[in-house]
């Protein structure tokens, strides 16, 4: 028994790990797979289509800490931002959008050392 126990683990310890190096190495994401998301600022009409239906008030509108991001009464626009913790990767928002500035990409960047680094504003999602 003892033996068999030790055949097992020597065996074991000489298989490649099953674990992946990451940053490096990620594994081969699915067609359908959704990842962060990236927003065209320039295209964005502000509508609040995407804030709105999130089913888990993930998004709100923020003031972008851009130059041009006034509308031409001096009124600040409002584009989303995006709590990434709290986000489920539904993708209503992208199909809501109406000019496509808003999607999910592939990336699996999701690390943080402090769970405040996963709400993303508006210009961390460009
Ligand atoms: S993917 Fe879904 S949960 Fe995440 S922000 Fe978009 S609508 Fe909200
Ligand atoms: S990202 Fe799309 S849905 Fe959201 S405010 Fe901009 S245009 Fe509207």
């Amino acid at each position: 028994m003892i033996l068999k126990s030790i055949a097992k683990v020597a065996t074991e310890s000489l298989k490649k790990p099953f674990t992946l190096e990451f940053p490096e190495h990620v594994e081969n994401l699915a067609d359908n797979y959704r990842g962060i998301h990236k927003l065209d600022m320039n295209t964005c009409i502000n509508c609040q289509a995407c804030a709105r239906i999130c089913p888990n008030q993930t998004i709100v509108m923020v003031e972008a800490d851009s130059p041009t991001a006034f509308h031409a009464d001096n009124k600040p626009k409002l584009f989303p931002e995006i709590d990434l913790e709290r986000c489920l990767f539904c993708a209503l928002c992208e199909e809501v959008c109406p000019t496509d500035c808003l999607v999910l990409t592939k990336s699996t960047e999701l690390e943080a050392y402090d769970r405040r680094d996963l709400v993303k504003r508006p210009e961390q999602l460009e």
